[in-house]
């Protein structure tokens, strides 16, 4: 099997199997982002892959996975979007050198380190800047293999309703599900959490690292929308994370057709 990383998220399961996908989606594992993704690109053949920053170069493995598993997929859009946290993180990197020594390794070198040297005066720069570099990146990874567009959404214009405050972590594989069905089954309001898609746990790490280290999240579900993860799986997870005081949970994707 073409898949054969040491910790990997379960994928797979026959709703999808037997869907015909488009497209993938990368982007930010931003809450605010969630309703907008569903409403724009989920007609069900959109497989939506998130991270910290919509960093293609850091889910190469997961977007090579999904070409073998879907073959029919034509497509990337890279959705970026402005006042993004990721980006604050990275521009405080830049600015304040101090700072940047402070980031963890796996941050600085999947996140940070591609910007290093860059002259940018201001944080919005650097979201269309990344926008473009993460564009690139599809060219350079998958040289014309796919058809490569990107957006930077702007979260101005959108009508985002308020948060509760208790923002939730949702590590799941990548999926065609509606984030609106992933709230329903962690139970809690879907602008109010965070998403990461991946199939590799490598190819995540950082990025849970700067929910869990960064943002403070702590309460952490890993949702599983396929054959689910064994207790094996799960403790390594939990193993490999340094969760520090979060909650961690696993649950497993209700589909409103029971799939
Ligand atoms: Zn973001």
């Amino acid at each position: 099997m073409h898949r054969a990383s040491r910790c990997r998220l379960a994928k797979g399961t026959a709703f999808e199997r037997n869907v015909f996908m488009e497209r993938i989606v990368v982007s930010c594992m931003d809450r605010r982002l969630s309703g907008y993704l569903d409403s724009k690109y989920n007609d069900g053949k959109t497989l939506f892959m998130r991270n910290a920053g919509a960093n293609v170069s850091d889910l190469e493995r997961s977007i090579r996975e999904a070409l073998m598993e879907y073959p029919e997929i034509e497509s990337l859009h890279v959705a970026a979007h402005t006042d993004c946290g990721a980006m604050g993180v990275v521009y405080d990197a830049l600015t304040n050198p101090a700072h940047y020594n402070g980031y963890d390794y796996d941050i600085k070198k999947v996140l940070l380190d591609r910007f290093a040297g860059m002259a940018i005066a201001r944080k919005d720069m650097l979201e269309r800047i990344n926008k473009n570099i993460q564009e690139l990146a599809v060219s350079y990874m998958l040289p014309g293999e796919l058809r490569v567009t990107s957006e930077l959404i702007d979260l101005s214009a959108l009508s985002i309703p308020e948060s509760n405050g208790k923002h939730v972590l949702v590590i799941s594989e990548p999926s065609n599900a509606r984030y609106a069905d992933m709230a329903k089954t962690v139970n809690a309001q879907i602008q109010s959490i965070y998403f990461i898609q991946g199939y590799e746990i490598k190819d995540i790490m950082p990025d849970i690292k700067i929910a869990v280290n960064v943002l403070h999240l702590n309460d952490v579900r890993l949702l599983s929308d396929g054959l689910g993860l064994s207790d094996d799986e799960i403790s390594m997870l939990k193993g490999t994370i340094d969760l520090r005081s979060a909650q961690f949970s696993a649950v497993k994707m209700i589909r409103p057709d029971g799939n």
